[in-house]
């Protein structure tokens, strides 16, 4: 049988973003699979996540091949190339299985998302963004 990895999670595309979300998960005692496409990064983050593995995420086969199928949840932290994250989404839903989160980067870039399979979308600027103008605001709050 093949083994169930419902708490693990697959981070694909380990840019800023991605490789601050691998590393947390695995803090948190979560199995993590990371897969980016560029070698450079796979070594850079192999010493310090589980499993890291160079493959071009667009590709349905490759994912299958990776048993992706079996994780819980899969989160897609592309974000410059709109055409690889909605391709790795639609391969994604495709191949069935996990939950799927990604990251946009517009509003459009999100419907689409959406449209192709990603239950939850994520905007890592615009919430963080937010997130220290209220922090600012309350921290002004305290010295009046
Ligand atoms: P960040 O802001 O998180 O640094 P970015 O938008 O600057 O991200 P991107 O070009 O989106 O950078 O790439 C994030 C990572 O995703 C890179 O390490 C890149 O190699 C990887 N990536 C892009 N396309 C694919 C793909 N088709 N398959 C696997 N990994 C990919």
């Amino acid at each position: 049988a093949r083994r169930r990895r419902d708490g693990g999670v697959v981070v694909i595309g380990l840019g800023r973003f991605g490789c601050h979300l691998a590393s947390s998960l695995t803090q948190l005692g979560h199995e993590v699979l990371a897969v980016d496409r560029n070698p450079d990064r796979v070594q850079k983050w192999s010493p310090y996540l589980d499993r890291v593995v160079q493959a071009d995420s667009t590709e349905e086969g490759t994912l299958r091949q990776l048993g992706l199928a079996d994780f819980g949840r899969v989160v897609v932290a592309i974000g410059a190339s709109v055409e690889a994250s909605v391709l790795t989404v639609l391969a994604l839903a495709e191949l069935g299985g996990p939950e799927i989160w990604a990251r946009a980067t517009s509003d459009q870039h999100a419907r689409i998302l959406e449209s192709v399979g990603a239950r939850h979308v994520i905007f890592p600027e615009a919430e963080t963004g937010e997130r220290v103008a209220h922090l600012i605001v309350s921290r002004m709050l305290d010295y009046i």
